[in-house]
């Protein structure tokens, strides 16, 4: 991710970097607030609106992709490419949803649809929610 931020021509600054380290590899959609209040313990001075700025200057760049799917939240995903989206209600995560996108040749398909975007996102109550029945 780093290698992608200086080929956007993107300044890495200790902060950028920071956050960057906390999205790389990262599967659990964090939101704004949740990547905020874990790295203000190690930076003292960030503010939200860095992190709104990073995450908004990464997501211009290509380089990760916001999700829409949890009302009044705004949640980040390091992996740009087209994939849908589950959010539990109860727990309020956010999990990948493998609906048989595929790549070939550096494309993204579904069948023989070529797939650009992808916005679908499904709600509800995940498994481990489903067994604790709360
Ligand atoms: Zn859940
Ligand atoms: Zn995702």
């Amino acid at each position: 991710m780093i290698e992608k931020l200086k080929d956007a021509g993107l300044r890495v600054t200790p902060q950028r970097l920071a956050i960057i380290n906390f999205l790389d590899g990262n599967t659990s959609h964090p939101s704004v607030e949740e990547i905020y209040k874990e790295l203000k313990p190690e930076f003292p001075s960030l503010s939200m609106a860095t992190v709104y700025n990073t995450l908004q200057t990464l997501e211009n760049a290509g380089i990760i992709q916001e999700i829409n799917i949890e009302p009044g939240k705004r949640h980040f995903d390091p992996n740009p490419y087209p994939h849908c989206h589950f959010f539990c209600r109860s727990c309020k995560r956010v999990f990948d949803i493998d609906l048989g996108v595929e790549q070939v040749e550096g494309k993204r398909w579904v069948s023989d649809f070529w797939v650009e975007n992808c916005y679908i996102n499904l709600m509800g109550k995940c498994n481990s929610c489903m067994k604790s029945n709360d």
